[in-house]
């Protein structure tokens, strides 16, 4: 059969023009109902071929109202971030080759993309020169190879080999972490087979930061992983990772820094190298596009032995980097050469800038909401607002989300209700802090009001 490319490839790439151009005006938030999207999708299961381009224009007609425009320079929830015109080109393109990025032998070129590119996140981060990194599909699974890497080691260290005997019967693991940490580290426990029992809360400031001097009290015997944070989700605080490194000893230090990590390409976070492993995101705050996060271990053997796999039928070339001895998964898509591109494009410099500009941002948003209430100390991207009270700051959350100027997610900071504003997109800029604001201040004026009539 004779393929048509152009006809359902055209199709989506003027479909993706319109989509990318329309980004600035379109409304921020979806509008469309689940019940709207699923008349629009739904249907009988196909029993008979549909043409390509007409499966491909009805599928952008049926998701438009749907979409969540998290590509907008006013997109600022959930630290999500966009995608730079390199690194969405460049997936675009991983797709097409479609390779299976597993193994080098059947991938050369996307292991060796991978490969190039771990050796400049290392170079960008500051790690340690032997760190070996994993390309895998988020932070979630970022912390449960890094966390896994540290389950091996400490439980090697106490005599047990974890990956051949498993869980039953080994010592116990104790895993020390702050207690505003991000809900997949325990996720990942759980995978791992560890439980969250094995959790040992640490207490924080009022910044979300591990307490060294709890951390200290709570250190003991036994195999102990230590879990810190580098951008809380709340308030970007970064965990006193030196004072920690330090007290840790032989304990493991595992850092999740799904999105603060980034903040150490201009801004060298003090004590970060002496982590055992760190996981961050390239999907968030690199602005890459979905999925892609990293896991970083300063000890390969440890990594490998967590991740690593032979089989009769594969392949190895001793000399060659396999990547699936570094991620939980086997086959996989090319994701690391959406990563190299965005480096390449912006350069150090162009994610240094990045960084800061959002940064920048967050302080601009905290500055015209001051006659509101900012809760946290603005140290990175993250701004916390109420307005008021618990009722009126939820209300001004979804009212912003409604209006569409822009969109941010509510949270609770120390029991109290706010808004969270993540600034991560590469786009934001002066002008859409400022109209936001004002959508702010309107959806809080017209939410007052209502108080007072109810
Ligand atoms: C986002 C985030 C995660 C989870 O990352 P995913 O890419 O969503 O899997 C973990 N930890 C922190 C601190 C985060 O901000």
């Amino acid at each position: 059969m004779e393929p048509d490319w152009e006809g359902p490839l055209g199709e989506a790439y003027a479909r993706a023009m319109t989509y990318l151009e329309g980004l600035p005006e379109r409304p921020v938030g979806a509008w469309a109902t689940a019940d709207e999207l699923r008349a629009k999708l739904g249907g009988r299961l196909p029993e008979v071929p549909v043409d390509p381009v007409q499966t491909i224009s009805q599928l952008a007609d049926a998701v438009e109202g749907g979409l969540v425009a998290t590509g907008s320079a006013r997109f600022f929830g959930f630290v999500i971030g966009g995608a730079t015109p390199a690194s969405l080109a460049a997936d675009w393109l991983a797709t097409v080759w479609d390779q299976n990025a597993g193994l080098y032998a059947a991938a050369p070129a996307a292991a060796v993309v991978e490969e190039i590119a771990a050796g400049w996140l290392v170079e960008l981060f500051g790690l340690p020169a032997q760190t070996s990194v994993g390309f895998v599909t988020g932070g979630q699974m970022a912390n449960f190879t890094g966390l896994a890497a540290a389950r091996y080691d400490v439980l090697r260290k106490a005599g047990w080999d974890v990956e051949a005997d498993g869980l039953i019967g080994a010592p116990r693991v104790r895993v020390l972490v702050g207690a505003e940490r991000h809900g997949t580290v325990d996720r990942a426990l759980r995978f791992l087979g560890l439980g969250t029992r094995c959790i040992v809360p640490v207490a924080v400031d009022g910044q979300g930061r591990m307490r060294p001097d709890a951390l200290e009290r709570e250190l003991g015997q036994g195999p102990t992983i230590v879990c810190a944070q580098a951008g809380n989700v709340n308030t970007g605080a970064i965990d006193p990772l030196d004072e920690i490194c330090e007290l840790a000893g032989d304990a493991w230090v595992h850092v999740d820094g799904a999105f603060g990590l980034w903040s150490a390409v201009g801004t060298p976070i003090n004590g970060l190298a002496k982590a055992d492993s760190w996981a961050t995101d390239a999907h968030k705050w690199l602005n890459v596009p979905y999925d892609s996060g990293l896991v970083f271990c300063a000890h390969p053997a440890a990594h490998r032995a967590a991740m690593g796999v032979r089989a009769s039928y594969l392949i190895h070339d001793e000399d060659q980097r396999d990547p699936l001895d570094y991620n939980p998964e086997f086959s996989r898509r090319a994701r690391g050469i959406a990563v190299y591109a965005a480096i390449r494009a912006l350069g150090r410099q162009g994610i240094v800038e990045l960084v800061d500009r959002c940064c920048a941002m967050a302080q601009r948003f905290a500055a015209r909401l001051n006659e509101y209430e900012v809760l946290n100390d603005v140290v990175l991207n993250q701004v916390l607002v109420r307005f008021g009270d618990d009722d009126l700051t939820k209300r001004v959350v979804k009212a912003v989300q409604q209006e569409g100027t822009a969109w941010m997610s509510g949270t609770t900071w120390q029991g109290r209700a706010a808004m969270r504003i993540s600034v991560s997109n590469w786009t934001t800029a002066e002008a859409d802090v400022d109209r936001s604001v004002e959508a702010i201040r309107r959806c809080v004026e017209i939410e007052q009001a209502r108080s007072t009539q109810g």
